[in-house]
């Protein structure tokens, strides 16, 4: 892949990038980000902060400004919704994800995100990714529904262009002809990631399927090819969600799922572990 100046795994020596959010390490644990599509109340975002924490996730997601394909579905409430979200980091202690929409509410977001998360359908918005460049928040940056991983990558080119270095990569299913999921959750790229970039990838099994159902198999395959982390949509109460209902995770669900992600890692831990021992034997008795 040509002119990857700074995103290229060579360009950083071959080793990776680990951005730290409050105590969490992105690219170094795996990291559960957790929370509504969209903040509605402040019941709604601080009831559902509170369960996923419970669980164990590390850091809450909700979408004060929601990018809608309708012009007439609900597109979020803005600085309220961004003040709802200070109050639960408050409550919690879990740092902030919240997505940013326009250029010239960049300066201003940063005052109530830990991270700035740049949609799907602006990835392409090169001033917006240029003023995320010029701030001192990590990105989280989706993969836009059509990109290819060149074009993926040249997006975050953008941001690190303009200063800033921590962007997270996330894999959101891209638009193929199948239709029963809601996108397709391309795996494969987190292993091709980590071959050709330095940048954490993590993976949205919420938005890449749109099923309930297939959302926790997704998010225990993410830890399997190797993702930093997993993004989920949780509600406290989904079927009264005012957006992406169908793939809102229920909190009791959302616990089980974090408890399955547990021993997935151990059991991973256990084989690296193994490999290591055989490594190291095989260097004492050539
Ligand atoms: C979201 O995470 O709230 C969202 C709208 O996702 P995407 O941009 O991937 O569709
Ligand atoms: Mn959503």
């Amino acid at each position: 892949m040509k002119n990857l100046k700074l995103t290229s795994l060579k360009s950083y020596d071959n080793k990776r990038t680990v951005i730290t959010v409050d105590n969490v390490k992105i690219g170094e644990d795996f990291v559960v980000i957790a929370g509504p599509c969209s903040v509605e109340s402040e019941e709604q975002t601080i009831k559902t902060a509170r369960k996923v924490k419970e669980a164990g996730a590390n850091m809450l997601r909700g979408g004060a400004f929601k990018p809608r394909t309708s012009p007439y579905a609900f597109q979020g409430l803005g600085l309220q919704g961004l003040k709802i979200l200070e109050k639960a980091k408050r409550e919690t202690g879990l740092p902030v994800v919240t997505e940013v929409t326009d250029p010239r509410d960049v300066s201003w977001v940063c005052e109530y995100a830990d991270v700035l998360q740049i949609g799907a359908r602006n990835i392409q918005n090169f001033s917006l990714l240029k003023e995320v460049g010029k701030v001192d928040r990590p990105v989280l940056l989706k993969r836009g529904i059509t990109s290819t991983l060149e074009e993926w990558l040249n997006c975050a080119e953008y941001v690190l262009a303009e200063g800033n270095q921590n962007v997270i990569l996330c894999e959101r299913g891209i638009r193929t002809f199948e239709t029963y999921t809601r996108n397709t959750l391309d795996l494969g790229i987190v292993p091709s990631v980590k071959e050709v970039s330095h940048l954490p990838i993590i993976v949205d099994p919420s938005h890449g399927t749109g099923r309930l159902s297939v959302i926790e198999p997704m998010s225990l395959a993410a830890m399997a090819v190797g993702a930093d982390g997993i993004i989920i949509e949780v509600h406290h109460n989904p079927c009264e969600a005012l957006c992406d209902k169908d793939q809102a995770m229920p909190p009791d669900v959302f616990a089980g799922m974090m408890k399955k992600l547990q021993k997935l890692r151990a059991c991973m831990n256990g084989i690296n572990q193994c490999r290591e021992d055989k490594r190291s034997r095989d260097s004492e008795n050539p």
